[in-house]
């Protein structure tokens, strides 16, 4: 009789409990917001001169704050690039910043403001206070100046192709080689984001990661979006990469039962970029990873390495951004 009881249980147990929590396990996941470059959307009539305000929207308090627009870049620059960098660099990160600020408010992607504050929907900003309290206290001010001035230098350029703001992507570090939008977003591919490549991306820590994962860690990752994926681990090619982008990052890639995208898979299993190799041994899998962001337009690396080796903020800007012309607003 008792065993009767507990078969019963097990039952309702499969029946009942183990769907539920499947079915939690397949939430849709968080991926990493990028947005899709829109080339056909509606376009706005804005105001292009630098003196104008931006309406910033703060994310984490959804508040509308209007900002003058090259005190908007300051703080831009402070919190997207190490203000260690080249001046040089510094300049075309402000310039490119400044260009992105005022492609998006030609294409807003938010109702009542221009752009937003965060890194993975538009662009980073901090508040200058903010800035400052992350930076070692004898740094602060040194620091600040640094980029006041990079943006003053170049106040008022933007990047344009057929005389309008380009969508001035750009990214950590490309591994040595950018990518075009297509391969990130899908869509169409735009003339100025073209594949180029960059001497000295290696002599930076966001150059190369790796992340390992024993065979259970990699099922469940990519089980929270293929719930039935089956991999068999003893056979060398269940898990091979099946075709490589242009800028030689993975496009897709096979997992037993499945093939991924590549961006699909950097976002199941963490990675940093999409340019990755991996090693299988006893049971685990590693993942060698160059690079660190989409790889689209400007790699901030990139840019410094450049200005190390006497590179202008314009001779940044045409290495990055093809056949755009650099104009004042
Ligand atoms: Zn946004």
């Amino acid at each position: 009789m008792k065993k009767i009881v507990y078969y019963i249980l097990i039952f309702i147990v499969i029946i009942f409990i183990v769907p539920t929590i499947l079915t939690k396990k397949q939430r849709n996941i968080t991926t990493e917001v990028q947005e899709t470059p829109k080339t056909q959307e509606e376009k706005h009539e804005v105001d292009l001169s630098s003196d104008r305000k931006i309406k910033l929207l703060h994310a984490s308090t959804n508040e509308v704050e209007e900002v003058d627009l090259e005190q908007y870049i300051c703080n831009v620059v402070s919190s997207e690039m190490p203000a260690s960098y080249e001046i040089e660099a510094l300049k075309a990160q402000a310039i490119v910043a400044r260009t992105y600020t005022l492609y998006k408010m030609k294409h807003p992607k938010h109702e009542n403001a221009d752009i937003c504050d965060s890194s993975t929907c538009c662009q980073a900003w901090l508040s200058k206070e903010d800035r400052l309290s992350k930076w070692e206290e004898t740094e602060r001010e040194k620091n600040w100046a640094k980029i006041e001035k990079c943006v003053a230098d170049t106040k008022g350029k933007i990047i344009t192709y057929n005389n309008e703001p380009i969508n001035a992507f750009f990214h950590s570090n490309s591994g040595g080689t950018t990518e075009t939008p297509k391969e990130v977003w899908g869509g169409e591919n735009l003339p100025y984001l073209q594949v180029v490549q960059t001497a000295g991306e290696d002599g930076y820590r966001q150059y190369s990661s790796e992340v390992s994962f024993t065979f259970d860690e990699l099922i469940n990752k990519l089980k929270e979006k293929y719930g039935d994926i089956s991999i068999d681990f003893s056979k060398n090619d269940d898990i091979k990469t099946m075709d490589y982008t242009q800028s030689g990052r993975v496009k897709t890639i096979k997992f037993g039962n499945h093939e991924l995208s590549g961006v699909e898979t950097r976002t199941l299993l963490g990675l940093k970029s999409t340019n990755f190799e991996f090693y299988k041994n006893d049971n685990k899998i590693t993942f060698f990873v160059k690079g660190y962001g989409h790889g689209v337009g400007m790699s901030q690396t990139g840019a410094d390495s450049m200005a190390k080796d006497g590179s202008t903020f314009e001779d940044i800007i045409h290495h990055f951004y093809s056949n755009v012309e650099i104009k004042n607003l």
